[in-house]
C-alpha cells in the first residue's frame, strides 16, 4: 500500500471527523466504540460485486466506487452507532456463518443477506448520503486514491 493512498485517506477522515482513528488493515473493518476505521486497498471481487449491487439498489445515480464508498461506510458505522443493533446483530451473523459453513448459502448469498442486516444497512445508507451531498469532496479523493 502507497504511503501517499495512506496519508489521503487519513486527511479524508479527518475532514470528515478528527475524532476518528484510522489503521491500516488486511480488510475494511470498523470498531464503532474505539472509534476506529481499518482501511485496506485490496477487495475481495464477491464482496465488491454484492456491495455494489447494494449500493445501486439503494441508489442508482451513486457513481462512487467501492473503495470510496467502503471507507465511507465504516466511518458510517461510528456515526450511525446504536448498541441496540448489536445484539440482533451478533445473533444474526451467527446464523448466517452456520448456514454459510452447512453450504446452505453461497458467498454471494451470504453476502446478500449480511449486507441488509440493520446496521449494515445503515452504514451504507449514511456512506451513500454522504458522498451524494459532498459530491466534489468525495470525487477529488476518489482521484486521489484511484
Ligand atoms: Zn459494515
Amino acid at each position: 500500500m502507497k504511503l501517499f493512498k495512506k496519508l489521503k485517506v487519513k486527511k479524508f477522515v479527518k475532514q470528515i471527523s478528527p475524532d476518528i482513528k484510522v489503521k491500516f488493515g488486511r480488510a475494511l473493518e470498523c470498531e464503532p466504540t474505539e472509534n476506529t476505521i481499518y482501511v485496506s486497498f485490496k477487495s475481495n471481487e464477491i464482496d465488491k460485486k454484492t456491495f455494489m449491487e447494494y449500493v445501486k439498489e439503494l441508489d442508482n445515480t451513486c457513481q462512487f466506487n467501492d473503495l470510496v464508498l467502503g471507507i465511507l461506510h465504516e466511518i458510517g458505522h461510528i456515526f450511525t452507532y446504536d448498541e441496540n443493533d448489536e445484539e440482533p446483530y451478533l445473533q444474526d451473523t451467527e446464523l448466517l456463518s452456520l448456514l454459510y459453513k452447512e453450504q446452505m448459502l453461497s458467498a454471494e448469498e451470504l453476502n446478500r443477506f449480511y449486507l441488509r442486516l440493520d446496521m449494515e444497512s445503515k452504514a451504507t445508507k449514511w456512506a451513500i448520503e454522504f458522498a451524494q451531498a459532498n459530491q466534489m469532496f468525495v470525487s477529488r479523493f476518489q482521484k486521489q486514491i484511484s
